[in-house]
């Protein structure tokens, strides 16, 4: 038995969208909750020292309807052990299938990992090149183009993704193959734009939600939680829209700026000092005040499990944009409801990644590359539109944008799957 599997939560919520779309065979129901097929696989690897240790690997392919697979390898240790990775690909590689889904790109859900954990265990370069390509082979056979197309996650980047492409086109007769993988160096075929992806994506959804609530982003007060990757892009895409940045935190703790901050200084400053405590003008808070601050937009953007029932109650935003994955605990859901608060659940206002990962995949499969206006300006019609076809479907349903962002996808796969059939 599992503790608090990631699987059972992401059955349940096939079944909830099921549910609001009146999906009731229960076959059909089992069919889009589990993945297709899910890989495990043992690496042998001789390690510096001359001994081999054997390495525990997983692909999780969860539904090719609509297109290829695709998603993220991850090297990591969760505390649950290999038992509980397996479980949570699995959960991830459906996450995939209606992200995929929800801004419309034709590719499917896939998700897999190693356990191990580079940051914390001392694994060479070598090492770890030696168990990038020793996974990459034992999935070779399941990878591909036009089969299923994985890219960074926790703890890997252009690296590995490049040692594993140059694995897979070896195996297949020296075939150059840029579109068996995404998220590559810009010199190995990665596109322009990737780096901003999500901030940016979340940034149009916040647009989007702006002008259905008749907001302007004019002087629209933001807050970030975290400050890495997603959040600051975020950050900087709405400064450019309007919006003035009155709240930021990293590991480290939480900061106000009651007179606004440019998210470039901010950056400036943490770059110098470790952290963005202590940017000058700035007052140190707690988390709980920082995600609760009156502003108009909240960007959780770091962590999963923020915003809990007790936090729900006292929050005082009009849009919460979900950079992060999971960010906000199902309790907290109906509350936020509640208050009418326009959620943009993780599974849209993330999504620039996979929008952008696919971009590169049409690239290396065309051989021809794309600026970085035009990249950015094909995602932006593609989260755009899906940013409003599920509030659509949330007014149709009368739910919460989670539940409608989640239906819309499963309905999509389900009109593909039913044009198909089950053959053989
Ligand atoms: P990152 O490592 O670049 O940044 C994470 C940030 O969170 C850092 O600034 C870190 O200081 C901060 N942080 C850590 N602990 C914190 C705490 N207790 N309180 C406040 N801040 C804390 O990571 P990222 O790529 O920006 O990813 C952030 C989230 O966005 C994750 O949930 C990730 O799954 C999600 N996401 C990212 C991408 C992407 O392309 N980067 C795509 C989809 C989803």
């Amino acid at each position: 038995m599992i503790k608090n599997d990631p699987f059972a939560n992401a059955t349940q919520q096939v079944n909830d969208a099921c549910d609001i779309l009146g999906i009731k065979d229960k076959g059909l129901r089992e069919y889009l909750a589990t993945p297709n097929k899910v890989l495990r696989v043992k690496i042998p690897v001789t390690m510096d020292d001359g001994k081999i240790r054997i390495f525990t690997g997983f692909r999780s392919q969860h539904n090719n309807d609509r297109g290829p697979y695709k998603g993220g390898i991850r090297y990591f240790n969760p505390e649950g052990g290999v038992e509980y990775m397996e479980r949570e690909v699995m959960a991830l590689s459906s996450w995939m299938t209606w992200k995929c889904a929800i801004v419309d790109i034709p590719l499917g859900g896939g998700k897999g990992g190693i356990f191990v954990n580079p940051k914390t265990e001392k694994i060479s370069d070598t090492e770890l090149e030696r168990i990038t390509r020793g996974f990459a082979y034992k999935i070779s056979e399941i990878i591909g183009p036009a089969k299923d197309i994985p890219a960074p996650d926790v703890y890997t980047t252009g690296k590995e993704m490049t040692q594993i492409m140059d694995t897979f086109s070896k195996l297949n007769g020296n075939q150059y193959s840029p579109g068996v993988i995404t998220g590559k160096p810009i010199s190995m075929g990665g596109s322009l734009a990737r780096n901003v992806a999500t901030g940016l994506g979340a940034a149009y959804c916040v647009r989007e939600a702006a002008k259905t609530l008749k907001i302007s982003l004019k002087g629209a007060k933001v807050v970030l939680q975290g400050f890495g990757n997603a959040s600051t892009f975020a950050g900087e895409y709405l400064e450019k829209m309007g919006a003035k940045i009155i709240g930021v935190s990293d590991s480290k703790g939480s900061i106000s700026i009651p007179k606004s901050a440019k998210v470039s200084k901010i950056l400036e400053y943490k770059q110098k000092h470790g952290s963005v405590v202590g940017f000058p003008g700035s007052k140190k808070i707690s988390t709980e005040e920082l995600l609760t601050t009156k502003c108009d937009v909240l960007v959780p953007g770091a962590l999963e499990n923020q915003i809990d029932a007790k936090i729900a109650k006292h929050l005082k935003c009009k849009i919460i944009a979900e950079a992060a994955n999971g960010p906000t605990l199902p309790e907290a859901d109906p509350i936020i409801y509640e208050k009418k608060i326009l959620v943009i659940p993780d599974i849209l206002a993330n999504s620039g990644g996979v929008c952008i990962s696919y971009l590169e995949w049409v690239q290396n499969n065309m051989g021809y590359y794309w600026t970085f206006d035009e990249v950015a300006n094909k995602m932006e019609k593609n989260i755009t539109k899906g940013f409003k076809d599920a509030y659509e479907m949330s007014k149709k349903h009368k739910v919460d944008m989670r539940k409608a962002t989640m239906a819309l996808a499963v309905d999509r796969v389900v009109e593909a799957f039913n044009q198909k059939g089950i053959w053989p």
